[in-house]
């Protein structure tokens, strides 16, 4: 597995960069439900409480919902590919590490960027509907993907190389 990095989001240490607001919140929301309320510290005459974090968090979300065209549009998916473990990025161009960064097909569309193979995939690249708001934490998409990858299993729509080589 990968070291945990030293700042979120791939941030060059050595800069004042700030991560994307709504990673940033989404790391926090996580990080109040694995420890709960109350006070989380207080050094010297400064405490700080999860409501504090929380009153920021929400506002984030706020904020990101603000910014955030609604384009939830049923028909358009998104292409996760287990070979590079990232997203495609819009018109087949390069990845993305983000869903919300991610390029946005029709689903005719998909099919001409799919079929690729690689030697070690059983599935390299899998089609899913674009998320909804309400799905759009990280565990929601990544149970996207593993329902769509366990459907092309499922279907026998498997990547021949792969299954060759193992
Ligand atoms: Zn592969």
């Amino acid at each position: 597995m990968s070291a945990i990095p030293d700042q979120p989001d791939g941030i060059d240490p050595h800069t004042t960069d700030l991560p994307d607001l709504a990673r940033a919140a989404e790391r926090i929301g996580e990080y109040i439900r694995a420890n709960g309320d109350g006070l989380y510290d207080l050094i010297g005459r400064a405490p700080l409480y999860a409501r504090d974090l929380e009153a920021l968090r929400q506002a984030a979300e706020q904020l990101v919902a603000l910014s955030t065209p609604p384009a939830t549009d049923p028909d358009l998916y998104l292409i996760w590919s287990h070979h590079h473990d990232m997203w495609w990025g819009p018109a087949g161009s390069g990845y993305r590490s983000h869903h919300t960064d991610a390029g946005r097909y029709t689903l005719a569309d998909t099919k001409q960027w799919l079929g690729r193979s690689c030697d070690c995939c059983e599935v390299p690249e899998v089609v899913v509907p674009v998320p909804a708001p309400s799905e759009s934490g990280s565990t929601s998409v990544q149970q996207l993907i593993a329902e769509a990858t366990k459907a092309r299993i499922a279907a026998g729509d498997v990547n021949r190389a792969a299954a060759v080589a193992q």
